[in-house]
C-alpha cells in the first residue's frame, strides 16, 4: 500500500509514505535544500512586516522541479504576528499561485470567516488546501462548498464527535491525510479514518493517492 502524507515536516523513510514535505521559507534564508517534492511558504509565525522578501524568495523557487505548491501560508489570530501584516501576506501568496499555476496549502487557526471571505474575495482558481482540520461537519460544509480540500491530521486519532462527523461526510475525492508537526505515523491516521469511514485502508489509499495527484502532481487548471 502506498500512503500519502500530504503535509509533513519531515520525509519518511518508509518506501510505502510519500511525503509531501512543507517548508517554512524566512527572508534570511541564504540555501534552500530538499530531499524530494515539498511545499514553500511563509509560516503565520515568521511573518513580519518584511513579509515579502520571504515571499519573494517563494516566488524565485517556482520553477524548481520539486516544489509542487506554495504554503503554507494562512491566517492565525493566536500568532503574535501581526495580523494586518498576516492578511497582506497571506493575500500576496494566493495570488502567487494563481499566477504561477500551483496549488496553495493553506494554514487558518481563529480566522475561519477571514479565510471564507478572502476565499470568495479571490475566487481562486488555483486549488486551496486547508491543512490540519479539526473542526465539525459545518466549518467542513462551508470550506467545501468554497471549493477547499481538507486536510485531516492526528486529531483523527483522538476520536472528537464533531471531527469524526466532518471525516465521515466528507466526499471521497475531497480530502488529503498528514502528520503534520505531530509526532504520529501517517499508517495510524489511515487506520483511524478508514474505521471512521467504514471502509478498508485499501480503498483509502486509493482515494487520497488520486486526490493527491490531481491536485499537486496533474496539470494545473487553467
Ligand atoms: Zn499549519
Amino acid at each position: 500500500m502506498l500512503y500519502v502524507d500530504a503535509h509533513s515536516l519531515h520525509r519518511s523513510a518508509s518506501q510505502n509514505v510519500t511525503s509531501l514535505v512543507n517548508i517554512r521559507i524566512t527572508a534570511s534564508m541564504e540555501v534552500f535544500e530538499t530531499d524530494g517534492i515539498c511545499t514553500v511558504g511563509l509560516h503565520t509565525d515568521d511573518v513580519t512586516e518584511d513579509w515579502r522578501d520571504a515571499l519573494d524568495i517563494v516566488e524565485d523557487l517556482m520553477s524548481e522541479k520539486l516544489v509542487l505548491g506554495i504554503g503554507e501560508c494562512g491566517l492565525d489570530q493566536s500568532s503574535n504576528a501581526p495580523w494586518i501584516h498576516q492578511v497582506d501576506a497571506f493575500e500576496y501568496a494566493a495570488d502567487l499561485a494563481e499566477r504561477f499555476t500551483k496549488p496553495l496549502v493553506v494554514h487558518c487557526v481563529k480566522a475561519h470567516d477571514e479565510l471564507l471571505s478572502i476565499n470568495k474575495f479571490i475566487d481562486p482558481i488555483q486549488q486551496w488546501v486547508l491543512h490540519g482540520f479539526v473542526k465539525g461537519a459545518d466549518l467542513a460544509r462551508q470550506y467545501l462548498d468554497s471549493g477547499m480540500i481538507l486536510t485531516f491530521g492526528a486529531a483523527v486519532t483522538k476520536e472528537s464527535a464533531s471531527l469524526v462527523e466532518a471525516v465521515r461526510m466528507c466526499p471521497s475525492d475531497r480530502f488529503l491525510l498528514e502528520t503534520g508537526a505531530d509526532n504520529v505515523r501517517i499508517e495510524d491516521i489511515y487506520n483511524a479514518v478508514a474505521k471512521i469511514r467504514g471502509i478498508s485502508v485499501e480503498e483509502l489509499c486509493t482515494a487520497v493517492h488520486e486526490t493527491f495527484e490531481k491536485v499537486f502532481i496533474s496539470e494545473p487548471p487553467q
